[in-house]
C-alpha cells in the first residue's frame, strides 16, 4: 500500500540488520532511501511520498568497495562519483567506470548510489544496470530470511516482488581480463536521460580475435537486458564496428522498444544499431591499446 504523506518519517539505522528489522516492522509503509535522487522527484511523477524512509547512508558496510583479487565487491550505498574514481585502477571494468562517470550530472553523481540505480523499478534509463549486466555480476540481497546471491538478471526480474522488504547490499563484480565499453545516446530535450544505452565486453586473443563477448542494452525496453545474439555475432572474428552495425540491424527486431513522452519507441529501435557501433568502436580502441601495451612491454 502506498501512503500519501507530506512529511515522511526518516529512520537512520547504523546497521543493515537494524534497517531490515525496521522495514519489516514499521507501520508507516517504510521503504529504503539511498541518494534520494529518484525519491525526491516522486511528486513530479505523480507518486505520493511514502510514510517512512529507512536511510542506508550511515551503514558502514554498504559504503565499502573491497577487492580480493578475483572479485570487486561494491556496497549498495557507493555513489556513482566514488565508483568512477575507484575504478580508475581497473581497466577491465571500463564499462562500469564510464557508466558511473557519464550518468546524469556531477551533483547527481555525488548523491546517486549503485543500489538506488539497481532498485529503481520504474527507471528504464539507469546507466549502471546494463553496465553491470555486461560484467555478469552477482547481486547480494539481505532480508529477514538472511542473505541471497543471484545473477543480476534474476534480481532485475524479481526485484518488484522482493523490494522493499529486502535490501540490495552489494554487487560482486568478477575481475576478468576483458575490454569493455559503455555507449549512450542522449537527447537534450529528453533531460539527458539516455535514449539508448549499449554496454559491451569482449575477451580478445593476441591476434585480436574475440573469444567471448557480452552485450547489454538499456533504455530501449522498460528493463535493461542482455542481448546474447548480438554478443554471439562478435565472437570468432576481429572487432569491427561496421560489421557490428550490420549485425545489429538484422537482430534488433527482438526488442519491444518502449514509448515515452520524450521519444517514440521506433526511434529507439532505429538508433540502437548505431549505438552498438559506437560501443564496438570503443572496444576496438581498447583492444588495440592493450595489444600495443603488451607489445611494448615485450620489447622492453
Ligand atoms: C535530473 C536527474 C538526471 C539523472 N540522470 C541519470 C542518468 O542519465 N543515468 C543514471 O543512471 N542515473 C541518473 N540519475 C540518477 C538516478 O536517479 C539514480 O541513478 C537512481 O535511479 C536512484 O539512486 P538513489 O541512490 O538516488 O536512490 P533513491 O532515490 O534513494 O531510491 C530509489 C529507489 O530505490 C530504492 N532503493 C535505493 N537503494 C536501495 C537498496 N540498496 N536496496 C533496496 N532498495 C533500494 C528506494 O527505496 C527507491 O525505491 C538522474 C537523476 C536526476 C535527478
Amino acid at each position: 500500500m502506498t501512503t500519501a504523506s507530506a512529511t515522511p518519517a526518516l529512520y537512520r539505522p547504523a546497521s543493515l540488520d537494524d534497517a531490515i528489522e525496521r522495514l519489516a516492522t514499521s507501520d508507516l509503509d517504510a521503504v529504503p532511501i539511498a541518494g534520494a535522487t529518484w525519491v525526491m522527484r516522486s511528486p513530479a511523477r505523480g507518486e505520493p511520498f511514502r510514510g517512512e524512509y529507512v536511510s542506508l547512508a550511515r551503514i558502514e558496510e554498504l559504503g565499502r568497495i573491497d577487492d580480493d583479487g578475483t572479485n570487486l565487491t561494491i556496497g549498495a550505498a557507493v555513489t556513482h562519483a566514488r565508483l568512477a574514481e575507484a575504478l580508475a585502477g581497473h581497466p577491465g571494468l571500463d564499462v562500469l567506470r564510464q557508466a558511473a562517470a557519464k550518468s546524469a550530472n556531477p551533483s547527481v553523481r555525488r548523491q546517486a548510489t549503485v543500489g538506488g540505480n539497481l532498485c529503481t523499478t520504474g527507471f528504464a534509463a539507469a546507466d549502471l544496470v546494463p553496465a553491470l549486466l555486461s560484467l555478469s555480476v552477482v547481486a547480494i540481497v539481505r532480508g529477514p530470511a538472511g542473505e541471497t546471491r543471484m545473477p543480476l538478471s534474476r534480481f532485475l526480474a524479481t526485484r518488484g516482488a522482493a523490494l522493499p522488504a529486502t535490501v540490495l547490499s552489494h554487487v560482486s563484480v568478477p575481475l576478468a581480463p576483458v575490454v569493455s565499453a559503455h555507449a549512450r545516446l542522449t537527447m537534450r530535450r529528453a533531460g539527458d536521460y539516455p535514449v539508448v544505452i549499449v554496454s559491451a565486453t569482449a575477451a580478445v586473443d593476441d591476434a585480436g580475435v574475440v573469444e567471448s563477448a557480452t552485450v547489454a542494452v538499456g533504455s530501449v525496453e522498460p528493463v535493461a537486458r542482455l542481448w546474447p545474439e548480438m554478443a554471439a555475432a562478435l565472437v570468432g572474428r576481429r572487432l569491427d564496428a561496421d560489421a557490428a552495425v550490420l549485425a545489429a540491424r538484422e537482430l534488433a527486431g527482438s526488442f519491444q522498444a518502449r514509448e515515452s513522452v520524450e521519444v517514440d519507441g521506433w526511434y529507439r529501435s532505429q538508433v540502437l544499431p548505431a549505438v552498438v557501433g559506437r560501443a564496438v568502436r570503443a572496444l576496438e580502441r581498447s583492444g588495440r591499446a592493450g595489444r600495443e601495451d603488451r607489445g611494448e612491454a615485450g620489447r622492453a
